[in-house]
């Protein structure tokens, strides 16, 4: 068996690798910080980046993290490339990897695209989002967010532990209350958050009108002004509107009016708020929250960038 390892789904990395992965973000963010030069373990490195769907913060990021960590980045420009001349995604993966590219980052609209090319290649393919299926680093950032909220003296307590708990390491974390808000079905911010924030023991509830309700075992509501005084994270998603293939609800406008973190929502819940970005403002959250020193938005591009660094260095140095 290859020993390569590839990041597709949060679930290829043990809670032990994640919390190695944190403290070593961390430190990438000190150093960011500080605009200290870090050490450059992708020197002669050479990244691809293909992605076959918008992009803003996540190629950016990724991006951004290759040349920090001192390595290079090839980045495919897919409307000029062969797959949009029919050429199929083996034989495209079949040329990529001739090229001997160190890592591939890639971002399909079909579900498992990353998962079928590291059948093809001899490097680590890091998955940028891959249709509703899955988007493992979003998920790390966010769960490093919360936890330099909630628990970063006790993770740093952890930094030379031997063994890590598997499920529920951090006793700060374990037991918070998360609601994830708006198009669960069709996110895969959710799908990823769902799998990481359970393993580390918070408790996860899914709060949307029933048509973006995927079926689950999580406690599920359709009243966000409820949910929000009891949970200590709200997390709220764009509507996905590039994967309905048809439109099932009313408005976006119907959709705000009980969906849209407000100020009045919020109340005085000393809770924190994320989103991944891009904001649908007054939709998703409104501008009033989004100034709110809870909202984390921002702090979790700036995370990104760390945990992004923190996993190349993991998978290809
Ligand atoms: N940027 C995130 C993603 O690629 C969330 C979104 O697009 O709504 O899935």
């Amino acid at each position: 068996m290859s020993d390569i390892r590839h990041l597709i789904r949060t679930s290829d990395f043990s809670t032990q690798e994640i919390i190695t992965l944190f403290h070593n973000a961390l430190h990438y963010k000190q150093l960011l910080m500080s605009k200290t030069p870090t050490h450059q373990p992708l020197k002669h490195k050479n990244v691809i980046t293909i992605f076959f769907e918008n992009s803003t913060r996540t190629l950016s990021s990724f991006e951004l993290a290759v040349k920090n960590l001192g390595g290079d980045i090839l980045r495919l420009d897919v409307s000029r490339s062969s797959t949009s001349k029919g050429e199929t995604i083996s034989d495209t993966a079949a040329n990529l990897n001739a090229m001997n590219p160190d890592a591939i980052i890639i971002r399909h609209r079909n579900a498992g695209a990353g998962y079928y090319l590291s059948a093809h290649v001899n490097c680590p393919i890091i998955n940028g989002g891959d249709g509703a299926h899955s988007h493992p680093t979003q998920a790390l950032l966010d769960l490093l967010t919360i936890i330099e909220h909630f628990g970063l003296e006790e993770l740093q307590t952890l930094k030379n532990a031997d063994t890590i708990a598997p499920f529920a390491p951090l006793d700060s974390i374990k037991g918070k209350k998360i609601a994830i808000v708006g198009d669960v079905v069709n996110s895969r911010v959710a799908n990823s958050n769902i799998e990481l924030l359970t393993r580390f023991g918070m408790e996860v509830i899914l709060v949307a009108p029933p048509h973006f309700l995927p079926q689950t075992s999580l406690r599920t509501s359709d009243n966000l002004k409820a949910i929000a005084q009891e949970v200590d994270v709200i997390m709220s998603l764009r509507t996905q509107t590039e994967r309905h293939d048809q439109v099932i609800y009313g408005s976006l406008k119907d959709y705000a009016s009980r969906f849209c973190v407000t100020k009045e929502i919020v109340g005085n819940n000393p809770c924190i708020i994320l989103h991944p970005g891009p904001v649908h403002r007054n939709i998703d959250i409104d501008d009033e929250v989004l100034k709110d020193s809870r909202s984390k938005v921002l702090e979790q591009v700036t995370n990104g960038v760390c945990v992004r660094m923190a996993a190349l260095d993991f998978l290809i140095a």
